[in-house]
C-alpha cells in the first residue's frame, strides 16, 4: 500500500471518487494508478473497472493528510486509510459484483446510507 494517495491534479467534471473508500481523483489517475486503498480492484490493470468502482456523483471533498490523528476521518470511518482527498459522501452502492470482489478479498464493504 502507497504512504499517501495522489491528489487530485484537476478539479474539473473528471473527477471520480472510488465508491468503497470514498478517496477522490481524476479519471485518467484512477486508471494509471488505481485506488491506493482498494487495491484489489485493479482498476490500472482493467480500466472498466474505473467506471464500476468510482463515480462522478458525490457532495463535498477533504483533503485529510492525516487520517489517524484527524477527528474528520474518525468521523469519516477513513482513519486507516492512506492520507489525500475524500468526499463526504457518495450516492451509489458498488455493484454486486464489485461487493462480491470485496468479499473475496475479505475487505469490509458499508453501503451508503439512505438519506
Ligand atoms: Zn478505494
Amino acid at each position: 500500500m502507497a504512504n499517501a494517495a495522489q491528489v487530485p491534479t484537476g478539479f474539473g467534471h473528471e473527477l471520480r471518487a472510488c465508491l468503497r473508500c470514498r478517496l477522490v481523483k481524476t479519471y485518467d489517475q484512477f486508471r494509471e494508478m488505481g485506488c491506493e486503498n482498494c487495491t484489489f480492484f485493479n482498476m490500472d490493470k482493467d480500466h472498466e473497472r474505473v467506471v464500476d468502482c468510482t463515480t462522478p456523483n458525490f457532495n463535498g471533498i477533504i483533503s485529510c493528510m492525516d487520517p489517524t490523528k484527524s477527528w474528520a476521518a474518525r468521523w469519516l470511518r477513513i482513519s486507516k486509510f492512506v492520507p489525500g482527498c475524500y468526499t463526504l459522501a457518495v450516492s451509489e452502492q458498488l455493484s454486486d459484483e464489485m461487493q462480491n470482489v470485496c468479499e473475496d478479498n475479505n475487505v469490509p464493504y458499508v453501503p451508503p446510507k439512505r438519506i
